[in-house]
């Protein structure tokens, strides 16, 4: 049986971008929709990205940011502007919003599966960057895929069993998987990537007996009216002027 799941990641109250990529997701005829964290901080819709992600996701994990505005943990470790868009979306989530995230774990399984926003050792704080940090989680957790967000880079670690590879995605891209090994897969960012292309990144997972492949996806969207919302909203004019250049 073959199944096709449609993984996004740090959308960051970013609404126009989170409406072009479920548009997009549409014509592929997904069996299900992954959500790796970090719904709200930074952008303008923090109630509308969690109502949209209500309505369509099938399995959904709590990102850092998500833990931030619920309160849950210390927001001095985010840096300055981050910590003025937590402050901001503490006061403005509605009470459904909250009991929502509030809801999604921090890992999740499924099959084969384990969701998380940053690590399977640390899924609130880690990134996996090299291979390094990867190997050590590798050990950390037996789930053959291992799907992840939280640095915005779309890339994708595998584990042979004795030798860690790694890939960094660009543009749009397909991978093989193979059956017999282990991955470490992030589908880039939504709503604020980071890997100096500024369109909108999402990833298509299809999972078969043989294993399967991992597409990324890019699109545009309309940036300017997301960094127009920003600046209007009183949130920091930076965290909409940093989507134009995409780092
Ligand atoms: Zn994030």
């Amino acid at each position: 049986m073959t199944m096709k799941w449609a993984l996004l990641s740090d959308i960051h109250s970013n609404l126009t971008a989170l409406q072009r990529v479920l548009s997009e997701i549409e014509q592929y005829r997904v069996d299900g929709i992954v959500c790796l964290g970090d719904i709200v901080g930074y952008g303008a819709h923090p109630d509308e990205c969690v109502a949209e992600v209500q309505r369509c996701a099938t399995l959904c994990v709590r990102g850092n940011h998500d833990a931030g505005a619920l309160g849950e943990i210390n927001i001095d470790y985010f840096s300055g502007r981050a910590r003025q868009a937590i402050i901001w979306t503490q006061d403005k989530l509605s009470p459904a919003s909250r009991a929502y995230l509030a809801e999604c774990p921090l890992r999740e399984t499924h099959e084969n599966l384990l969701l998380v926003h940053g690590s399977p050792r640390d899924p609130i704080w880690e990134y996996i960057l090299d291979r390094q940090t990867a190997y050590i989680n590798f050990q950390e957790s037996e789930a053959q895929l291992c799907l992840f967000g939280h640095s915005h880079i779309p890339s994708l670690f595998s584990w042979s069993g004795s030798e860690v590879g790694g890939l960094r995605a660009v543009g749009d891209q397909t991978q093989r998987l193979e059956a017999g090994e282990r991955y470490l897969i992030n589908p880039g960012s939504v709503g604020q990537p980071r890997d100096g292309d500024p369109r909108a990144s999402f990833g298509l997972l299809t999972l078969d007996e043989n294993g399967g492949q991992i597409e990324w996806h890019r699109v545009t969207y309309d940036i300017e009216r997301t960094r127009q919302e920003i600046r209007q909203a009183g949130l920091p004019s930076e965290l909409g002027d940093r989507l134009l250049s995409g780092v």
